[in-house]
């Protein structure tokens, strides 16, 4: 599985992501956006991508 992206425009900052998959994700409470983190480990082996995708309420992660 290749890396997520957030699309920071549909974003809302939840927060949901980042707690669900914390390997992957991380909030930029300063930006006002999630971001998938620069030392992400891979989703196959983090295993949480699809729900946070899942679960985002704005539908802003793509995989
Ligand atoms: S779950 Fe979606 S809306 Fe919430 S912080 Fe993550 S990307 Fe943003």
């Amino acid at each position: 599985m290749a890396s997520p992206t957030v699309d920071e425009d549909l974003c809302i900052a939840c927060g949901l992501c980042s707690q669900t998959c914390p390997e992957v994700f991380e909030l930029n409470n300063d930006a006002g956006y999630a971001e998938v983190k620069e030392n992400a480990i891979s989703c196959d082996e983090a295993g949480c991508c699809e729900e946070s995708a899942d679960l985002c309420p704005v539908n802003a992660i793509e995989l």
